[in-house]
């Protein structure tokens, strides 16, 4: 299985479906980003942040915003919420026995996060957790390394979750990586996920704002304004 990217904006995003998304990055390892518009605005603004993306073993498209953004640019490619994939990436690990490390939220999250997920997965080998609230990522560092965790999913927020897994990837190649802002709190149960059909309508967002306003300076304006850049790179196209 090969990668195939599309490109919106100057980024490669990837056009596996949900299951061969989950398949590639066991074969191959390596860092995945999840990649938001927010997160596009941020690394054009950051060349180190960019490169980060550039270099990841898999991109793959969380939200509505790049979804509709290839859309526009003539690619349909499926959505793949970072928060499902890192779900299916540690059912997968629980299956092949593969050992797993959470990084991230506050402390009494990520310990929630981890009896719950122990409560869904018995057989899941988490080997260390840790909260997102360290000030010195080279002790935590060193601590993940000496558990050489075959799946580490980090929860610090965008681009702090990016830079750390960046770091892990020379000194972990056999690992994955993967950035999943707050999934952590949706799996200790502290915050709700959006019903089924707001999120297959792609609203999911829309929900997230309504019960964190917010989270509305977050997404306005970088949404409109993300959709005019790539209305404009698509008038470029033509
Ligand atoms: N967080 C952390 N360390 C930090 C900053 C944030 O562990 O220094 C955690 C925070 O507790 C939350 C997650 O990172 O669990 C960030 O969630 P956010 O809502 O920003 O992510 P999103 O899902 O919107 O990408």
């Amino acid at each position: 299985m090969e990668r195939d990217l599309v490109y919106i904006l100057g980024y490669g995003v990837d056009s596996f479906s949900f299951d061969s998304a989950v398949d590639y990055i066991f074969e191959k390892h390596g860092q995945i980003i999840t990649i938001n518009p927010e997160m596009i605005k941020c690394a054009d603004k950051n060349q180190e942040f960019k490169h980060i993306i550039d270099n990841a073993d898999m991109v793959v498209p969380d939200g509505i915003g790049v979804q509709l953004g290839l859309k526009i640019l003539g690619h349909n490619i499926n959505r793949i919420p970072g928060i499902d994939l890192g779900k299916a990436l540690l059912k997968r690990a629980s299956y092949l026995k593969k050992t797993v490390a959470l990084i991230g939220a506050e402390q009494d999250v990520v310990e929630n996060a981890v009896v719950n997920l122990k409560f869904d997965m018995p057989e899941l080998n988490i080997v260390y957790y840790t909260n997102g609230y360290f000030s010195d990522d080279e002790h935590v560092i060193s601590e993940i390394i000496s558990k050489k965790p075959d799946l580490i999913l980090s929860a610090l927020g965008s681009p702090k979750q990016e830079f750390f897994n960046y770091k892990l990837k020379t000194l972990l190649p056999e690992s994955i990586t993967i950035g999943l802002g707050g999934s952590f709190d949706v799996w200790a149960g502290n915050v709700k996920r959006a019903p089924k059909i707001l999120r297959n309508l792609g609203l999911e967002w829309l929900y997230r704002t309504v019960c964190e306003p917010q989270r509305l300076k977050r997404i306005f304006p970088t949404l409109p304004l993300f959709i005019i850049k790539v209305l404009k790179e698509r008038l470029l196209k033509k």
